[in-house]
């Protein structure tokens, strides 16, 4: 059997999380391959598999997701204890990611109606242009509905709003949208503090949550 690999953590990261309080040794990551597929972290945490979205009931064990654009999206319901991370880019959410961790949090005891969600920073319509290709991903899995999602951008391209997307899909699978926090924090507009694959500025964020 091949080797789990060891999380992504670069020697900063491991600097910056170690003032945090959270049990760093205790960190549960996943090798993210852009679907939809969930996992339950292991009690005492590591590799959790092939997956984009982890989930777990157990106190003190991180979530982590790395992301350089895509969306990473924090799902937590307070009342039941129960907490999940998901990577989310643009095949995600036709693939229905977002959908598909809420759902995932009922299997750990959360209730959609109860979720706190907030999405990282990540890339924003301004600087989102995308084409054909994925368009008509986005009409195959939304009808007309993906429309709403973009404006007309040069050349018959358009700008994607992946976070007025996935606030939709969110709303639709039951979470309240005023629980939803999103600082639209764009990471290709924001060289300075963040990583963006676009923009060539190619390191990994970490999104990290525990249980309290
Ligand atoms: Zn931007």
């Amino acid at each position: 059997m091949p080797e789990a690999p060891k999380p992504p953590f670069r020697a900063e990261a491991v600097v910056a999380l170690g003032g945090t309080g959270l049990e760093m040794e205790r960190v549960s990551y996943a090798r993210q391959v852009h679907g939809a597929d969930v996992a339950r972290a292991p009690a005492g945490g590591g590799f959790a598999g092939l997956v984009d979205i982890l989930v777990t009931a157990e106190r003190g064990v991180p979530l982590a997701i790395f992301t350089a654009d895509c969306l990473a999206i924090v799902l937590y319901d307070p009342s039941a204890r129960a907490l999940g991370v998901a990577h989310v880019g643009w095949r995600g959410t036709v693939r229905g990611a977002t959908q598909k961790a809420v759902r995932a949090l009922g299997e750990v005891g959360g209730r959609a109606g109860s979720l706190r969600v907030a999405i990282a920073p990540s890339i924003g319509p301004c600087c989102y242009e995308v084409d054909e290709p994925v368009t008509a991903e986005f009409a195959r899995a939304f009808g007309e509905r993906w429309r709403s999602w973009v404006t007309p951008s040069r050349g018959g391209r358009v700008m994607l709003d992946l976070w007025s997307a996935n606030e939709a899909l969110l709303a639709e699978a039951g979470v309240a949208p005023a629980s939803i926090e999103n600082p639209r924090l764009c990471t290709a507009c924001h060289p300075d503090l963040l990583y963006s694959y676009r923009r060539g500025n190619r390191g990994r964020l970490a999104t990290l949550a525990a249980l309290p």
